[in-house]
């Protein structure tokens, strides 16, 4: 099964359990599967497969997630799709010292 983990321990991604209302939409919204609901409350469950995308913190009603959204490997993927592989951004996911898609 493919990983969505990329680096270790880089991401932004910040949870304030106290203020889940347990809506799900977290889960929901995320592409990687970030975030499970424990006991009526969100969880952050795998972290490293973050891609800072944002729309879990869009989406959240009680703001109890922050995240700074449009860094990291999502610029990545931006730019595989848009060709500019290489030019200002190091994170590129065909760049074979760095990618783990092999
Ligand atoms: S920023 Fe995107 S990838 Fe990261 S936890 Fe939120 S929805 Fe998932
Ligand atoms: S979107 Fe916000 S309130 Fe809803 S489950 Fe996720 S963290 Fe909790």
């Amino acid at each position: 099964m493919l990983s969505y983990e990329y680096l270790k321990n880089v991401v932004s991604l910040t949870l304030e359990e106290n203020r889940c209302i347990g809506c799900l939409m977290c889960t929901m919204v995320c592409p990687h599967g970030v975030f499970e609901i424990v006991s009526g409350r969100a969880r952050i469950t795998y972290r490293d497969r973050c891609m800072e995308c944002g729309a879990c913190a869009t989406n959240c009603p009680v703001e109890a997630i922050k995240v700074a959204s449009g860094v990291g490997c999502a610029q990545a993927v931006l730019n595989s799709i848009t060709g500019r592989n290489g030019k200002g951004c190091c994170c590129t996911i065909d760049n074979p010292a760095t990618s783990r898609i092999k």
